[in-house]
């Protein structure tokens, strides 16, 4: 049995008692919304893209430990990033969080560093979890699909 220490590492309890990035962004920041239903965890991820480059990032929401401490660290690791290397860690870390084929044929860039991020890893032991890890990452993606066609 895997222990609890492992899903609760301490940078998670950090981000979540003290969340980077939290709050919202008016237009032109685009938005999307994301729910877990499995867990009941919201979230909304706001993104402003300037040629090319997610130049702000915010959330907010509610729900478990998971959820919003992964969200957190996702706005350190992405804001100043062009989009093309955002995806490219959206990517790294989804891999990192199953290990099945989502069926995207784009290489995994397996050198990238995640860093706080690989605290994480933890929750692929509980797969019930791993959809509360994922959630923010998957609203970002929503929401630069969105700013794209603005
Ligand atoms: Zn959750």
């Amino acid at each position: 049995m895997p222990g609890l220490e492992d899903l609760y590492r301490e940078i998670i309890l950090d981000h979540y008692r003290t969340p980077r990035n939290r709050g919202e962004l008016d237009p032109p920041a685009v938005s999307a919304e994301g729910y877990n239903p499995l867990c009941g965890d919201e979230i909304r991820v706001f993104v402003i893209v300037e040629n090319g480059v997610v130049s702000d990032v915010r959330f907010n929401g509610s729900g478990c430990s998971i959820s919003q401490s992964s969200t957190s660290m996702m706005t350190t690791a992405i804001k100043g990033k062009s989009v093309d290397q955002v995806r490219k860690v959206v990517r790294r870390f989804k891999h990192m969080m199953t290990l099945d084929d989502d069926g995207d044929s784009t290489p995994v860039d397996e050198s990238l560093n995640l860093g706080d991020l690989e605290a994480l890893q933890g929750v692929v032991k509980f797969p019930v979890r791993i959809k509360c890890a994922t959630l923010g990452w998957n609203t970002l993606l929503d929401a630069l699909n969105a700013s794209s066609h603005t």
